[in-house]
């Protein structure tokens, strides 16, 4: 997933609009949290998040994004040791799985993008500190996303923060400027120096989106020429936020909002406290 255009500033009027995709994509990433439990099969899962999409006039992201073949499916579906793009299929949720959600929403031209890893049923304490690990570090990273900072801050927060709770951070996979492409410049790394990089201009639009290894931060491709897994089999996490940077601080594009019904939307902030800062832009 790696086509890019320049940095593209957005105006007041294409922001709102990105925050129309971001919520129709928290909306679709919060059925997927609803469908997960122990024994459905991520083509299930993926099956929900469709629905969303369609009703409510938005095209899917990730379909036909080109690798080695074009991507099948609405979202990436990762279990476990898989960190990024799982393809949804027969595979079946067991209690204790650690699921990764990835979904890209197209509205109106623009898209968002966001990403969250949630338990199947009970799940192991590591696990459970690796996903708290995992959330806070995004939220670190989009603590950063200021007028004037520069990308490096946003970098440096997301890695010390993991590396000090003894996780690491990807290499290969950074976040990235997010508009009318799924990705645009800047490329924003998971690790990195505070002071170095881009600096953060209003109209900015960034999908910040740490992967965190609970081993070594080796990754390999699986056969599909999809999957990316960590090289030691280790537990691995990923969140992400489409953000925008405005004069009034961070406007979280993907976060939800009042309009989930106060079941989905308390079990959707459970995993993902997007609320706190979706009021700003
Ligand atoms: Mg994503
Ligand atoms: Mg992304």
């Amino acid at each position: 997933m790696n086509r890019r255009g320049g940095i593209v500033l957005k105006s007041k009027r294409e922001l709102s609009l990105m925050r129309k995709a971001g919520l129709i994509n928290a909306h679709a990433l919060a059925a997927a949290v609803d469908a997960v439990r122990p024994g459905v099969t991520t083509g299930t899962v993926n099956q929900a998040v469709a629905v969303v999409l369609r009703e409510n006039g938005a095209a899917p992201a990730f379909v036909g994004v080109p690798g080695a073949y074009p991507y099948p499916a609405e979202t990436t579906i990762s279990i476990n040791d898989e960190l990024v793009h799982g393809i949804p299929g027969e595979r079946r949720l067991k209690e204790g799985d650690i699921v990764s959600i990835d979904c890209g929403t197209v509205y109106e031209g623009f898209v968002a993008d966001s990403a969250l890893t949630i338990g199947v049923g009970e799940i192991s304490p590591d696990a459970e500190r690796l996903l708290k690990v995992t959330r806070q570090s995004l939220f670190a990273g989009i603590e950063q996303m200021v007028v004037g900072n520069r990308t490096g801050d946003a970098s440096a927060a997301i890695q010390a923060h993991v590396e000090k709770n003894g996780f690491q951070v990807v290499r290969e996979y950074t976040g990235h400027g997010v508009g009318r492409n799924m990705h645009e410049d800047p490329q924003v790394p998971n690790y990195g120096k505070a002071g170095k990089g881009v600096e953060l201009k209003p109209g900015m639009t960034i999908a910040l989106e740490p992967m965190v290894l609970a081993g070594t931060p080796q990754t390999k491709v699986l056969k599909d020429h999809w999957t990316v897994a960590s090289q030691d089999g280790k537990l691995t996490a990923h969140f992400e936020h489409t953000v925008a940077i405005t004069e009034n601080g961070p406007w979280i594009l993907t976060g939800a909002d009042e309009d989930l019904d106060e079941d989905a939307w308390i079990r959707y902030n459970d995993y993902f406290a997007g609320r706190l800062v979706s009021q700003h832009g």
